[in-house]
């Protein structure tokens, strides 16, 4: 493997090179579009194949915005287009996977991308102070997610919970994942069966789609706040950014190939029943997976033969 560039481009010629998104549709577009650029970027990376020369990605960087080409003390004005709200996975470099830079971005990012005061405290901040430049709020959650599969986890097997090997702190984040690992579940249940938590790919099929609800219901839950301070200019945005195509998307297939269509910030649920849609959704797109796996010669394999799960959640 040759040398790889990720380069941030300060022009001293052009120093506002980037204009900011006019409205809510362009800041999503704009966000849509840096993410296809980032995993086709990624994607060249691992397969070797791209046209010209190396695999180099390049964000330019407004260099005036951030103060670079300026009197020196001078401060510059923070004025980012999007707030978002993420997991703390190191895996999920949030300016990175939407090919941002400097002074785009107001980001919030806390494991399981949960909604506690201090979160919400922050985006209280910048939906006032920031409220000249903000065009969307955007909830991310990730495929893979550490919390969500210890609530998962949990939810399976509570005795472990409630034991004292859980810290308090730890606790209180995934209380707060459990509403969506519940809709998961019983969405599952609805569309694979009554016998869904004795079938292969049961756990993972539960951490996706409670991923998915769980963005949902943090989407849901800040809408109803934007909306009531009648901020009705920004949109509320939520997608899930997939670790093995490295693409964010809406609801999101686990193991979807990339593909530029893929990539989708979905607008935020009006109602809680939006969420049952989600699970059922999520449940169909699962099921194909794990019966494929479960079956002989990729041959979907029925709830009555696949009795004997093969990745029951370990002790
Ligand atoms: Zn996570």
């Amino acid at each position: 493997m040759n040398t790889i560039d990720y380069v941030y481009r300060f022009d001293p010629k052009n120093p506002s090179v980037k204009p900011p998104p006019p409205d809510a549709e362009s800041a999503r577009r704009m966000l849509e579009d840096g993410n296809r650029m980032f995993s086709e970027w990624m994607e060249s990376c691992r397969t070797g194949t791209f046209s010209n020369g190396e695999p180099r990605y390049v964000v330019q960087c407004n260099g005036l915005e951030v103060g670079m080409i300026r009197t020196l003390g001078e401060l510059p004005k923070q004025a980012p287009f999007a707030v978002v709200v993420g997991c703390s996975d190191a895996r999920v470099p949030t300016e990175m996977l939407f090919g941002q830079g400097f002074n785009d971005l107001f980001v919030i990012r806390v494991a399981g991308n949960v909604m506690g005061n201090e979160c919400q405290g922050s985006i209280d901040f910048a939906l006032n102070a920031l409220s000249e430049s903000v065009k969307v709020l955007v909830v991310l959650g990730h495929s893979g997610c550490g919390a969500v599969t210890g609530a998962v986890d949990a939810y399976l097997r509570p005795l472990k919970f409630w034991s004292k090997s859980t810290s308090n702190m730890l606790r209180s984040i995934l209380e707060r994942i459990f509403v969506a690992v519940r809709e998961a579940a019983n969405g599952i249940k609805e569309v694979w069966g009554p016998e869904a938590r004795n079938m292969p790919g049961y756990r993972e099929a539960l951490i996706e789609t409670a991923v998915c609800i769980n963005a949902a219901q943090s989407a849901f839950q800040l809408r109803s706040e934007v909306e009531a301070a009648g901020k009705w200019e920004i949109d509320v945005l939520y997608g899930v950014f997939n670790l093995k195509n490295h693409q964010v998307s809406m609801p999101n297939d686990p193991n979807a190939p990339p593909s530029a269509e893929n990539v989708h910030l979905a607008h935020a649920p009006s109602t809680p029943r939006e969420f049952q849609t989600l699970a059922t959704h999520m449940a169909e797109l699962l099921r194909y997976r794990a019966t494929a796996k479960a079956g002989t010669n990729g041959a979907p394999a029925s709830p009555a033969n696949s009795a004997a799960p093969t990745d029951h959640p370990k002790e």
